[in-house]
């Protein structure tokens, strides 16, 4: 199974869990009436997502909903297949439904990859992903467009963000003070050559002048805790985050 980490934020009655592993991170958002996943890896990180639950003391049976940041294949496939298992809706933007259900794939291709196989990070990267099931092309056919959130453990906020992919969403937690950014705000990455705040490479993102006037956005956020899509948890100024992504 994937090693993963577990770092938690208490804000009143919630607590806000970002769970760290090698490719992708997801979040769990738990109060006393359940859980809501915010995405949840891979397909094969499926046992690895009950495992995070297992950690917070809770179980896929206390899944009361599941958000999408977006319908990548990294942040989709641990849902799609703890579905098999579990009954739960899953949410993502009004924009992104489609991709969730795969009316059509917004994802890098085994060609744009293939370009820049070449470097040893890259194969690095695809000798961790692919086992993980980076190829598998399911959807969740009865993903749902979210529109109020409140009613889900946590209550979360969909902060619309799109250009990672048309209909990706941030979400804020915590009352504020946690942004949960996907992929349009990262801090690392298994093929990134820089640590820290940064937005991801082209080759993954579909709209780059939209992603990159979205994460102009979130510096009006409050937020003094980030958890991306991929790589380490950030605490400080989001709004100090977003210049460095930028710059
Ligand atoms: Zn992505």
């Amino acid at each position: 199974m994937a090693s993963l980490t577990v770092s938690s934020i208490t804000n009143g009655d919630v607590r806000t869990h970002f769970v760290s592993t090698a490719a992708v991170n997801w979040v769990i958002l738990q109060d006393d009436s359940g859980v809501t996943l915010i995405d949840g890896g891979y397909p094969g990180h499926a046992s690895a997502v009950v495992e995070s639950l297992t950690q917070i003391g809770s179980a896929p049976e206390e899944i009361r909903g599941a958000l999408l940041t977006h319908a990548h294949v990294d942040h989709l496939g641990g849902i799609a297949a703890l579905r098999r298992g579990h009954s739960f809706d899953v949410f993502a933007d009004p924009e992104e439904v489609g991709h969730a259900r795969r009316d059509f794939l917004e994802q890098a291709s085994p060609a744009d990859i293939a370009r820049i196989a070449y470097r040893p990070s890259v194969l690095r990267w695809l000798s961790e992903i692919v086992p993980l099931g980076a190829l598998d092309k399911s959807g969740i056919a009865d993903a749902l467009p979210f529109t109020d959130l409140s009613a889900l453990p946590g209550a979360p906020v969909a902060v619309p963000t799109h250009g990672h992919t048309r209909g990706h969403s941030a979400f804020v937690v915590g009352g504020g003070e946690v942004a949960v950014t996907g992929d349009a705000l990262v801090s690392g990455h298994m093929i990134s050559t820089v640590a820290g705040p940064q937005c991801l490479g082209h080759v993954f993102t579909h709209d780059v002048p939209a992603n990159e006037d979205a994460v102009a956005s979130l510096a009006a956020l409050d937020a003094t805790v980030v958890m991306p899509g991929h790589g380490p948890l950030l605490r400080g100024d989001i709004a100090v985050f977003v210049e460095q992504a930028l710059t």
